[in-house]
């Protein structure tokens, strides 16, 4: 069972091989046991998740189950799922119980699934390597020692280590495909407002967008079929005809054009995330593709442009965390004024601080103008210069990340170096792009490689194909770290 697909656990349940309470169970086990070494998961409720799977188990008897139905999935702590502690990674909301469901965590449960648990995550989903979150580092399954890149470091350590078979994430800036790629499985960030971010708990919202993780590209598919959908309730969510996106994986993928911005290929990446991320186009053109070079000229820009414009977005966002209603309140003040200034001093980290400070900053009378006003302009630019490219090819390749995991603790102390980490995926964030990141091989220390597809908007299913097809000719995608088998 450790290695089956979300489509292989399928056709078991559906088959009656296997019950939801078994899967459930043997997955709750190793997240109970191996959980622990990699702090993936900061909420477990067994009684919550097996009743849940008896549920599962009677829907599949009825033959009323879909492809989901009775499938443990982890979900990051960012999205409200009733009944469950929902902490979005921070000391300001850790005793918070979602009174409702977010609109993924709703389709999940309509689908017949069952939550396995809430998985660790940078403190309101900033940060690279998951060190922010106020529950402490996330580990990589590869090596204890290094980051599981972040923000959605738990979903991700939770699929590479095979703690569940598939999890939910978000993306803001790279948040998905940084982590998938440092610890090899697969995720896709879809195009920003196909999923809708109702009851998700809100850092930047217009760049803000959910995704699963997995460790095949047709899991991915399966599960965006439940996610993607609109929501009257997220009004940036996107009025569309209800989509397959398995409908093109088995596609031949001859004479598709794969633009490589020789940006992406410059000086900033390390040695054996190139070499690897070239082999990976090598076998993409045996299938028959065809490259091309294009040009994102603006793209430099994307990681200032960024940290003005998600700053200035978490700074409203966060605002209503003010003691009052719900969240941390300081034990102790004198007035009101005095409360909210304490129970924020007390229930914020110190990254979740700067940001505040910065997005105030910018957004202040006076810096109004040369700050925010400028980035929004640049952010039209960087958008601009993926259109021009995609005249020129069907999908973009490249790095996801500049490097393998780092170590704990070797970025921590420069902010503008873990900032940097996400070079190659903040612009696609800021476009509005889909973007996924799936296993390519291994760097010099034996970690796990990325290899990033950007599409047009609404090509998830044209990029899935692309993935799909490339993880039948290869088999990166099935390694998995040693030692692991015991839960
Ligand atoms: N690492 C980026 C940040 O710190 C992106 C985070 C994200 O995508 N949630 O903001």
């Amino acid at each position: 069972m450790l290695n089956f697909t979300i489509k292989q656990l399928a056709v078991e349940l559906a088959a009656r091989r296997l019950s939801s309470v078994e899967v459930t169970g043997f997955f709750i086990k190793r997240i109970k046991g191996l959980g622990k070494v990699f702090n993936a998961f900061i909420s477990v409720d067994e009684e919550r998740s097996l009743s849940a799977a008896r549920a599962a188990d009677v829907l599949l008897r009825q033959g009323k189950g879909c492809t989901l139905t009775g499938i443990p999935f982890a979900h990051k702590d960012i999205f409200c799922a009733q009944g469950w502690r929902t902490t979005c990674g921070s000391k300001m909301l850790s005793n918070f119980v979602a009174p409702y469901d977010a609109h993924v965590i709703e389709r999940f449960n309509t689908a017949g699934a069952v939550i396995a648990g809430k998985t660790n995550m940078d403190e309101f989903a900033m940060g690279s390597s998951n060190e922010t979150s106020y529950f402490g580092p996330v580990r990589n399954p590869w090596n204890t020692a290094a980051v599981p890149g972040g923000s959605s470091g738990g979903s991700a350590a939770a699929v590479a280590a095979r703690l569940v078979p598939a999890a939910t994430g978000t993306d803001t800036g790279g948040s998905i495909r940084q982590p998938a790629a440092l610890t090899g499985v697969c995720g896709i960030k879809p195009t920003y407002g196909v999923v809708s971010r109702y009851g998700m708990i809100a850092f930047a919202s217009s760049l803000d967008q959910a995704g699963p993780f997995a460790r095949t590209a047709e899991d991915l598919a399966l599960m965006l079929n439940t996610m993607a959908g609109f929501d009257a309730r997220d009004s940036t969510s996107l009025e569309r005809k209800t989509e397959d996106y398995t409908r093109d994986l088995s596609k031949p993928v001859r004479g598709l054009r794969i633009g490589l911005p020789s940006e992406f290929f410059a000086d900033g990446v390390a040695s054996d995330v190139a070499r690897a991320v070239d082999a990976a186009i090598t076998e993409f053109r045996k299938l028959g593709c065809e490259t091309v070079e294009v040009r994102l000229p603006n793209m430099k820009l994307s990681v200032p442009v960024y940290y003005v414009l998600a700053p200035a977005e978490a700074s409203s966002n966060l605002s209503r965390y003010d003691g009052v209603r719900y969240g941390h309140r300081a034990p102790e003040y004198v007035d009101l004024v005095d409360m909210y200034k304490k129970s924020r001093a007390q229930g914020f980290g110190a990254e979740v601080k700067r940001r505040i400070l910065i997005g105030t900053y910018v957004l202040s009378h006076g810096y109004y103008d040369a700050y925010y006003i400028k980035a929004q302009k640049l952010r039209r630019l960087i958008a601009q210069d993926f259109t021009d490219a995609f005249t020129k090819c069907d999908v973009i390749m490249g790095p996801t990340s500049p490097s393998t995991a780092f170590n704990i603790g070797e970025k921590a102390g420069d902010p503008v170096q873990m900032y940097l980490s996400d070079i190659y995926t903040i612009a696609v964030n800021l476009a509005g792009l889909p973007g996924m990141s799936i296993p390519a091989g291994f760097g010099d220390t034996n970690l796990p490689v990325g290899l990033q597809l950007i599409g047009n908007y609404f090509d998830e299913a044209r990029m899935l194909n692309l993935a799909h097809q490339y993880q039948q000719a290869t088999d990166w995608h099935v390694r998995m770290p040693e030692g692991l088998e015991e839960p």
